[in-house]
């Protein structure tokens, strides 16, 4: 028998459906981007899933249900934004054990009935059902996107520019810091963690949102990204994947990642570099973007959005330009693991 570890789990999504033809006319996009598409004559539909595992993506001890909820569609619609499309639907399917309440259950589906109204989106569905222990929550959001404005992963051109929203590696510092104020809390259960000097970042991490208000400001800019991806594993593991299905390099400013000041400070605390977090962290939700050299203008205006460095042909490999002026190869580092 073969350890799944040993393909990761790109490797393992690889190996179980490749060998799926696809027979259907409007199935555009099958497995290997962040949505799935269907052409459906005037415009296509767009469908994306994601399951969340208690123990493995949250801890329920510092993450409040309402805002499990929340980000759990969050996540969803975001895989919708990076396709250039718009969330409509969402159905939620819950697996829970004995110790969840029904007031505990309304908590998450609080959150979820937020981040409907937040987005737009209308949950229409779903499966509710046991779990031997812990919860599992399995969302699918469903998008509508126009066929000539979809941006898929594989869309990079040499020449082009590549572009990161917002800013990155705070919902990993987050993490590490609430991993920490829970070890500290475990063993001195009488001292209260105290978070208020960091809400920035521990609110990225429990509470992040999708970049609904990007792709808005892409068609009043009149603007297609070239290839996009929503950075989800960091931004290493993102970059890959575009170079990869592009078939492109790529060179990144380190000067160009846009990291949090907050983000700095605790990176130094916990002794990490702050690019290694931006680079190998995960949860950001921001979107990694590429667009035509000819567009540049209609960035430029557009606010939160940052040029961070160029696709270059592929046999330049995908590299990072240190502020001290070393090259570094990128490699993509963010893969979860079983
Ligand atoms: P993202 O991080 O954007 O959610 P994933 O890395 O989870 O994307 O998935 C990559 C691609 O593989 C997507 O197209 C997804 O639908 C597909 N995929 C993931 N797991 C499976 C599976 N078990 N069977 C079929 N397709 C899968
Ligand atoms: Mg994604």
């Amino acid at each position: 028998m073969t350890d799944v570890n040993t393909l990761g789990e790109f490797g393992l999504i690889d190996h179980l459906t490749k060998s799926f033809p696809i027979t259907q006319p409007s199935t555009v996009k099958a497995v290997g981007d962040d949505a799935a598409v269907v052409d459906n004559g005037n415009f296509c539909t767009l469908i994306a899933t994601d399951m969340l595992v208690e123990g493995i993506h949250f801890d329920l001890v510092y993450t409040p249900l309402k805002h499990l909820g929340y980000k759990a569609v969050v996540v969803n619609l975001s895989d919708i934004y990076a396709m250039n499309g718009q969330p409509r639907q969402i159905t939620v399917s819950i697996a829970i054990s004995s110790k969840y309440s029904v007031e505990a259950l309304e908590d998450l589906y609080a959150g979820i009935r937020a981040a409907c109204d937040a987005y737009g989106v209308d949950l229409v569905g779903g499966d509710t059902t046991s779990s031997p222990q812990g919860m599992i929550i399995s969302i699918t959001a469903i998008g509508q996107g126009e066929k000539e404005r979809l941006s898929y992963r594989s869309g990079a051109r040499p020449g082009d520019l590549v572009c990161i929203t917002g800013d990155l590696g705070a919902a990993y510092l987050g993490l590490q810091l609430l991993e920490r104020e829970k070890r500290i809390w475990q063993e001195h259960p009488d001292v209260q963690p105290n978070l208020e000097d960091q809400k920035y970042i521990v609110g990225r991490q429990l509470k992040p949102e999708a970049r609904r208000d990007m792709i808005d400001a892409f068609r009043k800019a009149d603007l297609v990204p070239t290839a996009m991806i929503d950075i989800s594993d960091g931004l290493a593991s993102e970059l890959f994947h575009i170079c990869k299905q592009s078939g492109v390099g790529a060179l990144i400013e380190e000067s160009g990642v846009p990291i949090h000041p907050e983000a700095q400070m605790m990176a130094l605390q916990f002794k990490l570099d702050p690019i290694t977090c931006a680079l190998n962290g995960g949860e950001d939700y921001e979107l990694l973007f590429t667009i035509d050299p000819k567009d540049t203008e209609k960035v430029r205006f557009l606010p939160d959005i940052y040029i961070a460095g160029e696709i270059l042909e592929a046999d330049a490999g995908i590299k990072l330009n240190t502020k001290g002026g070393k090259l570094h190869e990128i490699k993509a580092q963010g893969w979860k693991h079983f």
